[in-house]
């Protein structure tokens, strides 16, 4: 795992290396423009991104330390902050950064109808969403898990559902409500679905259900936000690579983002970002798992 990463860093810095050697960087290359003292080469979405100096990121407005949005009306996390990091790697300042509210089931068409540029979003990776956009990443490696009142001893894992008496919570077009249902008696009966998190988290505290699953981290922050009120149950049982959703097709544009999180990870901007955000409540810092160039 550490030599991938460090052949990988090694092998994103040849790369960076030969682009400035090309021009790139230095501007000599005819065929690039752009603003904020950064260049792309013509006809790429980094250099229309970068000419029109506005981006438009996707991302939850529900989810503690990952995307979360504040009184002054920004989303603000782990995602938000991995948002930054590419805006700026794009030429684009902070505060032309325009932020859209992606649940979970709406993420593919708003990158398929192009109402987001990307989308960060706690976003599992997999082939059936790759059939419809791609991914650059992963950035982070979460886990399913299962949320209960902290006086809850009855649900210990995800086959205590399957006794058929427990009803839990998840999120449509989420990979963990379709993990559940593995482990359900009845779907029907016992699985609730709303378009975001926050209404789990409600309905387990009206007794509506008794358990909301979905990732560790996103549980961690809800069980952080209600200090004493809920705890996680046993181990992960599943492995959910977060990925940055872009349009499928547009390689240069996931090779450049993929480039960007490598360089992230040396520079220290990727640790910073989780301490301030996620690393509140979660001080298991990610070193950044190694880029998957499909
Ligand atoms: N990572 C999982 C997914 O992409 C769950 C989190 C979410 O719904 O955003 O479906």
């Amino acid at each position: 795992m550490r030599m991938t990463r460090m052949t990988a860093i090694a092998a994103a810095a040849v790369l960076t290396l030969g682009v400035a050697a090309c021009g790139g960087e230095d501007g000599e290359d005819t065929g690039s423009t752009g603003s904020g003292s950064k260049t792309f080469e013509a006809g790429t979405t980094m250099e229309r991104l970068n000419k029109a100096q506005k981006i438009i990121v996707g991302t939850k407005f529900d989810q503690p330390g990952f995307g979360l949005k504040g009184l002054d009306g920004k989303p603000a996390g782990f995602d938000v902050e991995i948002g930054k990091i590419i805006a700026e790697e794009l030429g684009i300042p902070e505060d032309k950064i325009e932020y859209i509210e992606t649940p979970s089931a709406t993420r593919e068409e708003k990158i398929e109808k192009g109402e987001a540029d990307i989308v960060v979003a706690t976003y599992t990776i997999n082939d059936k969403r790759k059939e419809r956009i791609d991914f650059a990443g992963p950035y982070y490696v979460a886990g399913q898990n299962i949320l209960v009142k902290t006086e809850d001893n009855s649900i210990t894992g995800p086959d205590s559902f399957k006794a058929g008496d427990k009803k839990v919570c998840s999120v449509q077009g989420s990979t963990p409500a379709a993990e559940i249902e593995k482990h359900l008696a009845n779907k029907a009966e016992q699985l609730v679905v709303f378009d975001v998190y926050t209404k789990c988290i409600d309905a387990l505290n009206t007794g509506q259900v008794q358990a909301v699953t979905t990732d560790n981290v996103i549980l961690l922050g809800f069980i952080a936000r209600n200090e004493g009120k809920f705890k996680l149950v046993g181990e992960n049982f599943t492995e959910e690579p977060y990925g940055i959703g872009l349009k499928k097709g547009d390689t240069a544009f996931r090779t450049f983002i993929n480039d960007t999180l490598e360089k992230a990870y040396s520079d220290g901007r990727y640790e910073a970002a989780w301490k301030e955000t996620a690393g509140k409540f979660d001080e298991n810092v990610p070193t950044g798992p190694a880029v998957n160039r499909y």
